[in-house]
């Protein structure tokens, strides 16, 4: 139970070159002048960016608060590999 609860809320990281992204997957972009992630929805695959002004995501890679979809998507995510940021 807990990995399927992980499994809805851990985004894993692609790269530019790894083509187009997948549902549950992230990737750095910049906004603002600061790096952020795109996300894509694992529910109903819709790209959106995290704004900085509406969310701030830690050195483990959580975001807070939590992410909401139109679909109805609402999870608190966490962002795999965040730290490797450059
Ligand atoms: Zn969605």
């Amino acid at each position: 139970m807990l990995d399927l609860i992980e499994d809805r809320t851990r985004f894993h990281r692609v790269k530019f070159w790894e083509g187009e992204p997948t549902p549950r997957t992230w990737r750095i972009t910049i906004r603002d002048g600061k790096f952020t992630a795109k996300i894509v929805c694992p529910d109903c695959k819709t790209a959106a960016t995290l704004d900085p002004k509406d969310h701030t995501i830690q050195a483990d890679g959580s975001v807070t608060p939590s992410v909401v979809c139109d679909c109805g998507y609402h999870e608190t995510i966490t962002l795999a590999d965040w730290s490797a940021t450059e």
